[in-house]
């Protein structure tokens, strides 16, 4: 592979001279930062470094939920955040799916806004119907947005599930097909001049009062300022602050089963949605979470086994559910569900931590960084 220093005058001229603002991360953050950068200075020249030869983290592998909180998994926030850290999270969460929908268009990323259900199982406690009144309550003094929860108790006759004794429908969240949504942003980015280094990792950085200079495996390059949108492989930047979140998926063959929405159980540690006649299930983090602290993509056979399990139990009872494919990827969680957006000094910023929620979030979180310079 070409070092910086063997590429040609022309090369240098289009990928390492002058860039003003160099992004690390080609996921849903690093390139709508790029692209609200642009809109903020549309002279500046861009650069995207991403480590792999595709995006190697979440982006291009999560389930497609465009989520800002289910009642069980708000319950359990609002036990270990303050309530005022809960709201203003759920705020940059639908800020984040506004911004998403208007840049990038509901039918370009399939959007389906097929709501959601909270599913409860036949050992877990129900929430307070008086909580879920208090959440209604919160949306619409907070959002203007009315009855955004209701209990629905059908849910497991209307789509043929086995075991679950209720849930709590939001009639506002949806799904979208990944690989639609990273392609438009990324055509989005070409058309706006932002370029990319594919398989270009960045290996340290230096900042003086007026630049950064970055080391990759290739050799060097500089910029005025660097954004760091690196989410579940930032340890090093922020050791105490997050760590990286394995999550397992897998898909079925098509299936006779049909059912028709986004589905999250055990206060958001499952979920599965349908993809035609087939269903995504993901999750099972908490059978393992030390095992799934990590940034290595292999599967965890015990969580898979289990998903499979859940699958033909409580999904699809009675029907023989084969697998066509598993994969894994890498989230960022820490202590605070909020997103982490920072400069770390003049000229190096932050946008990390987006806590499994990415696809609502992650355009604020864009917006936001932008806003740093
Ligand atoms: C299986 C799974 C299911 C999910 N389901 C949902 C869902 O339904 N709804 C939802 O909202 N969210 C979901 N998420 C979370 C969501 O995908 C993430 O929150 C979001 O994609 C994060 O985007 P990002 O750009 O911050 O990070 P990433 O997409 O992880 O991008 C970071 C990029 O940085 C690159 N990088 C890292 N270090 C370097 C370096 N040193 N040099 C160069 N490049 C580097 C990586 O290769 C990576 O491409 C899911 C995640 C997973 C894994």
């Amino acid at each position: 592979m070409l070092a910086f220093n063997q590429l040609s005058y022309w090369e240098r001229a289009l990928y390492i001279h002058d860039n003003t603002f160099v992004i690390v991360g080609a996921g849903l953050v690093g390139m709508s930062t790029a692209l609200s950068l642009k809109q903020r200075f549309p002279k500046e020249k861009i650069l995207i470094l991403e480590r792999g030869y595709l995006p190697t983290g979440a982006s291009t592998k999560n389930a497609g939920f465009a989520c800002f909180g289910s009642p069980t998994e708000l319950h359990d926030d609002l036990q270990k955040m303050p309530e005022n850290t809960v709201w203003e999270t759920v705020a940059l969460r639908l800020k984040g799916l506004q911004l998403l929908k208007e840049r990038i268009g509901l039918e370009q990323m399939a959007w389906r806004p097929c709501g959601s259900w909270d599913l409860i199982g036949q050992a877990q406690s129900c929430l307070d119907t008086a909580f879920i009144e208090w959440l209604n309550a919160g949306f619409e003094q907070n959002f203007a947005l009315k009855n955004v929860y209701s209990i629905d108790p059908q849910v497991s006759n209307k789509f043929g599930f086995n075991g679950f004794q209720t849930s709590y429908f939001n009639r506002l969240e949806g799904s979208l097909e990944t690989h639609l949504l990273i392609d438009t942003l990324h055509k989005q980015c070409v058309a706006a001049d932002i370029h990319f280094l594919f398989d270009t990792t960045l290996e340290a950085f230096e900042s003086s009062t007026q630049e950064v200079l970055l080391q990759t495996q290739r050799g060097e390059l500089k910029c005025q300022h660097l954004f760091l949108c690196t989410n579940g492989f930032s340890q090093d930047y922020f050791p105490t602050e997050l760590k990286p979140a394995r999550a397992q998926v897998c898909i079925t063959k098509p299936l006779k089963h049909r059912i028709n929405g986004t589905f999250h159980l055990d206060a958001g540690y499952y979920y599965f949605r349908d993809i035609g006649s087939r269903i995504l299930f993901g999750g099972g983090r908490n059978l393992d979470f030390e095992a799934e602290t990590t940034t290595s993509f292999e599967l965890n056979q015990m969580i898979q086994d289990k998903l499979l399990e859940k699958l033909q139990n409580e999904i699809c009872p009675g029907q023989n559910v084969a697998i066509e494919a598993q994969w894994s990827g890498i989230m960022c969680v820490g202590e605070q569900k909020k997103p982490l957006i920072r400069s770390l000094n003049k000229n190096v910023h932050a946008g990390v931590r987006m806590g499994g929620m990415g696809i609502a979030i992650g355009s604020a979180v864009g917006l936001e960084l932008s806003n740093l310079v």
